[in-house]
């Protein structure tokens, strides 16, 4: 067992109102640049939709991730070495920029230097690619708010088998937001693609990072990432990612995204994890059976044994307090409510989301004397506007049951604080219905409901002077799949490298 630790990020979607400020202001402080204008390393897509870029979700097309080979070895769904070296300079699973979007600006001079007329001056759109006027037809936002969804909503991946029961007629539509950054993976595709050597994660807090000097910009990290979060500057011919805000998180400070965001549905914090079982878990033969496999890895920071390996593995001391605060490890493990998007890509993502519980009172049933009773949420879990199903595909490999656990819980939780502020009632059978004391519950609302800054960000800062000793104990870590990269003797051939955990610099 070796203990590393990993920054993780927890998103409530009941909370997210789609303001898209956490877009604005990370492109702002990282992508607001030439060869970046079509970047955007946090996105805000409304579901159902095909995202940004289209259609990312297809691994079927866009073969991203990984797979387990006919031994039930996990292998890049893209293929290994001998088939990358075949496509090393033509790579088909690439998205093109018509998949994200022509970038645009506007012809504002002419709205400032237009002569006085009978018609006000119309400003139109310039590709910011090419300087031709663009007739657009497509944005990183088209979708907002349903736009589109009649024609384009059947095409998102996670309405497969759902197509006869929803119709998209207005009346009958569902929606919600799913903000998206990098999920800074534990068992990164990315890293494993790049035949540079350039895509790392970091030994210490396993941000993953893209060395601006060693890549060489063949974009297998691009294809190879299933969340298309890996993108390519065209005027530096470099790859590009969010990077946590890893200057900001050494210093204890949240994500920027986190930070302005105006729903206040982000949580950050560290996990503790046994970094030797992260190719066993990955490699988990029934895909529903991924989130048990990653929750297994996630150690008990306060369990006696974790504290004294962490100790040994040279985990500082604040860093395993941190982990007991870190409300990641709340809500993903002590108190699954949050799940990893789209645990069958194999990546183990740590960005979690905890669902939507979508408006429960209009599906109550009345009851025979006409009232309804609100807290009759049990039944109506089944009747939510949004499909169980179309959440299950999205964040339990298609598992029903897990989504319709986690809305149980999320019901509970509103039943017995809505009991509580309203009758002054602590009703106790509430949490036992659903596997959790009423002092969890009420842990559960402080944290997810109400819970100050200091609650929501954990985040331990970075011990710099410890930087020696961390890679002498740490060195590379326990993931012991091959990654590719060009021999540097020999740069027309491919060799295979074990996957490097790298300190900062
Ligand atoms: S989500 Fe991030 S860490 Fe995971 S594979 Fe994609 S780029 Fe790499
Ligand atoms: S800032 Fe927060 S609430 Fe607004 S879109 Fe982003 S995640 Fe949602």
């Amino acid at each position: 067992m070796k203990i590393m630790a990993q920054v993780g990020m927890v998103m409530a979607l009941d909370k997210c109102i789609g303001c898209h400020t956490c877009s604005v202001t990370c492109k702002q402080v990282w992508t607001n640049r030439p060869g970046a204008e079509y970047i955007w390393f946090n996105d805000v897509e409304t579901k159902p939709g095909i995202g940004y870029p289209k259609r990312w979700e297809d691994q079927v097309n866009n073969k991203g991730g990984w797979k387990l080979n006919k031994n039930q070895k996990l292998k890049l769904a893209s293929g290994g070495r001998f088939s990358k070296l075949l496509r090393i300079f033509s790579n088909p699973n690439l998205p093109i920029i018509d998949d994200y979007y022509e970038p645009w600006t506007y012809d504002y001079e002419t709205l400032t230097t237009a002569p006085v007329s009978k018609n006000g001056p119309v400003a139109t759109a310039h590709s910011a690619l090419t300087g031709k006027e663009l007739d657009l037809q497509w944005g990183p936002n088209w979708e907002d708010d349903l736009a589109g969804a009649p024609t384009r909503a059947l095409n998102d991946p996670n309405m497969a088998g759902l197509e006869e029961k929803v119709k998209m007629s207005y009346e009958q539509a569902f929606m919600f937001y799913l903000p998206r950054i990098c999920e800074h993976c534990m068992n990164p595709s990315c890293v494993a693609s790049c035949p540079s050597g350039a895509m790392y994660k970091r030994e210490e807090d396993g941000i993953v990072l893209v060395d601006q000097q060693q890549c060489r910009g063949w974009r297998f990290c691009v294809s190879g990432c299933p969340y298309k979060k890996v993108y390519f500057n065209h005027k530096t011919s470099k790859a590009e990612k969010c990077t946590f805000c890893y200057p900001r998180v050494e210093g204890g400070q949240p994500t920027i995204c986190s930070e302005t965001c105006v729903g206040r549905i982000r949580f950050l914090g560290i996990v503790l994890y046994d970094v030797d079982k992260i190719n066993e878990a990955a490699s988990t033969k029934d895909p529903t059976k991924l989130l048990d496999a990653q929750l297994d890895l996630f150690c008990d920071p306060f369990d006696p044994k974790v504290i004294k390996q962490a100790e040994a593995d040279n985990i500082p001391q604040d860093w395993i307090q941190a982990a007991q605060k870190s409300p990641v490890y709340a809500l993903a493990k002590r108190y699954r409510v949050a799940l990893p998007l789209h645990p069958e890509f194999r990546t183990l993502p740590m960005v979690w989301y905890v669902p939507p519980l979508s408006p429960v009172l209009e599906v109550i049933e009345p009851e025979k004397d006409g009232s309804t009773d609100p807290d009759n949420v049990f039944h109506a879990i089944d009747k939510l506007r949004i499909p169980i199903h179309y959440l299950a595909n999205l964040l339990s490999a298609g598992d029903d049951e897990v989504i319709k656990n986690v809305l149980k819980r999320l019901g509970a939780l509103r039943s017995f604080e809505r009991k509580r502020q309203l009758s002054g009632t602590i009703d106790d059978s509430l949490g036992a219905q659903v596997g959790l004391g009423s002092a969890d519950l009420d842990d559960l609302y402080q944290l997810l409901a109400i819970a100050p800054y200091d609650r929501r960000y954990v985040l331990p800062i970075a011990h710099r002077e410890r930087g020696d000793e961390l890679l002498l104990s740490q060195g590379t870590c326990g993931i012991d799949f091959e990654s590719i990269s060009v021999s540097k003797d020999n740069p027309q051939k491919l060799e295979s490298v074990p996957i490097e955990f790298r300190r900062r610099k």
